[in-house]
């Protein structure tokens, strides 16, 4: 039994100062029955927790850590930028750089840089309505694209209907453009580009649905999605937060060969900082303020420190790209491979979803390609799956709709160790 008293302290003050004792609700382990561990550092693929224990992390800072943790470079870049100033709020010359890179590696034309995954999305939605002269959005039932108002809806009854927000605080106002259909379900769109054929400013989707455990888009799922935006004049936007850089250097648009007309970044883009970006066509672009009307600012957006980070780390995926790609990949598939063969000899029915360097495991007999299918998932399960890893060294997302995230600093070694956690875990299971 792994000692916990400092995590448990922490905790028990941070409850008192924090709302539920965190600055991000799924931190908490709620949903696996848990206490939270308070993390004290972290190098390469290994975290360690206040009280000494140590942990192969799946979870990665949910994405960004790519590399794995403290990359050299990255926290000598940081603490070079640091050492002239953290912000300026005047133009630097880091932020043409980062712009530079990014553009480069993915293909957009203009790109402005935000503070967080979420504002990425609640700008280039603005955008998307401000270009268009049209108000109501799709999204995915399942998919996560931040915490602004308008993308915290429910599903109506029907497609047709009217979303219900799905946070307290959040008005029906705010929800009322937004269409809810359902991932992987080119009908469901249909139906609603029918209905409300002049009125689609914008459809957002996460390529890979990935806040929903990992759900892959079915073969012409994403091309289907680009054929309608065309024929309605809808703005397709891919929500690459988690997929940017991750599944390719230019992120799932690259690697699905599907192009968005607007993209939203976040997590790897940071380098561990907070940082997030939307961009895509320059005609589009150009109409963010102040070249245009449609009004976007931030204090400490493209602030040094962060650009260095984010820089450092992107520069170094664009200079291994050709081996670093390949082989995350590599090494995840092997990982979901044997967990599917490891389960099917336990005789505990499990899907494991994988796609490039994010996999997850669902604890059901169907394979998982939409969000009724994940929510079908024996969570349970999981929350006795997660504690059985937790207990064996292995760190993972402490929710069922979250995915692993492989990151390069994963050796062979730490591998098979994950995997005979696995065997060891799912015996208990059964
Ligand atoms: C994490 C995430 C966001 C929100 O990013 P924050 O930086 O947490 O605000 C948006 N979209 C997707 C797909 C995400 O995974």
């Amino acid at each position: 039994m792994m000692q916990t008293t400092k995590s448990q302290r922490l905790y028990a003050q941070a409850k008192q100062l924090i709302p539920g004792g965190v600055n991000s609700p799924v931190r908490a382990f709620g949903s696996v029955g848990m206490e939270p561990l308070f993390i004290r550092k972290a190098h390469g693929a290994v975290i360690e927790d206040v009280d000494g224990n140590s942990y192969l992390d799946y979870v990665c800072s949910w994405g960004p850590m790519i590399l794995g943790h403290a990359v050299p470079q990255v926290v000598e870049a940081v603490a070079q930028v640091a050492q002239n100033g953290l912000s300026f709020g005047a133009p630097n010359a880091l932020e043409v750089e980062v712009a530079q890179t990014v553009v480069e590696m993915t293909g957009m034309e203009m790109v402005r840089m935000v503070n967080s995954g979420t504002e990425a999305v609640m700008s280039a939605l603005r955008l998307a309505r401000g270009v268009t002269g049209r108000n109501k959005v799709i999204k995915f039932e399942g998919c996560y694209h931040g915490h602004s108002d308008s993308m915290l809806v429910k599903a109506g009854s029907g497609a047709l209907t009217s979303g219900q927000p799905s946070s307290a605080g959040v008005p029906v106002a705010a929800v009322a453009d937004t269409l809810t259909a359902q991932y992987n379900d080119l009908a469901s769109v249909e139906k609603i580009f029918a209905q409300y054929p002049g009125d689609i400013a914008a459809l957002i989707v996460e390529p890979v649905a990935a806040n929903m455990g990992v759900v892959l888009p079915q073969a012409g799922f994403l091309q289907g999605l680009r054929s309608l935006c065309d024929r309605y004049g809808a703005l397709l936007i891919f929500d690459e937060v988690i997929t940017g850089f991750r599944l390719a250097p230019g992120g799932a648009q690259a690697y699905f060969g599907v192009t968005a007309d607007l993209v939203t970044y976040g997590k790897i883009i940071g380098g561990g900082l907070p940082v997030g970006a939307y961009g895509g066509r320059r005609d589009l672009m150009a109409q963010v303020a102040p070249s245009g009307k449609v009004y976007q600012a931030g204090t400490l957006s493209g602030n040094p420190v962060a650009m260095a980070a984010g820089l450092c780390q992107l520069k170094l995926l664009r200079a291994g790209a050709e081996s670093i790609y390949p082989a995350i990949e590599k090494t995840t598939a092997y990982l979901a491979q044997e967990m599917r063969r490891i389960a099917s000899n336990a005789g505990v029915a499990a899907q494991v979803n994988q796609v490039g360097s994010l996999c997850c495991a669902f604890f059901t007999e169907q394979p998982v390609t939409s969000y009724a299918g994940a929510v079908s998932a024996d969570t349970q399960r999981f929350a006795a799956y997660f504690r059985g890893m937790l207990q064996r060294g292995i760190y993972l997302a402490p929710s069922q709709f979250e995915a692993m995230f492989i990151s390069t600093a994963l050796t062979p070694e730490m591998v098979e160790k994950t995997l005979t956690a696995f065997k060891d875990t799912l015996a208990e299971l059964v």
